[in-house]
């Protein structure tokens, strides 16, 4: 049994062959959107709609499974949460996501609780701006 199945399992949800491909499709690229996902899996499994796709990214959220990014964009982008934690930048112009590294922003708020002895226990940047084709 994987973990994801054993996790469900042990919620009382059953990992259902559309909850595999839901998962699988954010094991491939990251920072998805409902609708991108549905795009992605409607072929396979025709009677799916767009409204499963978005209680299963909900579920997968309230289990810890998919992190929940907004990006100003008016939806939800989703990527799984084993992925080893990382920032965001956004471009405006087109849209693409680019991901940065976690110590900068470490490094961040550490300089914030030297200066004002504010301990940070969470944070969650996005940068907004062009990208270097857009720019
Ligand atoms: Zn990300
Ligand atoms: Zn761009």
């Amino acid at each position: 049994m994987s973990e994801l199945e054993h996790l469900l399992r042990s919620r009382g949800y059953r990992l259902t062959n559309q909850r595999r491909s839901i998962v699988r499709e954010l094991e491939v690229s990251r920072h998805l959107s409902a609708e991108e996902i549905y795009d992605r899996v409607k072929g396979g499994y025709p009677e799916l709609g767009l409204s499963t796709v978005y209680r299963t990214l909900d579920l997968l959220h309230e289990l810890g499974i998919v992190r929940k990014d907004d990006f100003g964009e008016g939806y939800s982008r989703y990527e799984l949460t084993t992925e080893r934690l990382h920032h965001h930048a956004r471009c405006r112009e087109c849209g693409k996501v680019i991901e940065f590294n976690e110590e900068l922003m470490e490094y961040l708020a550490l300089q914030v609780e030297r200066e004002t002895g504010f301990v940070t226990d969470w944070h969650e940047i996005t940068l907004h701006g062009r990208c270097n084709e857009c720019s």
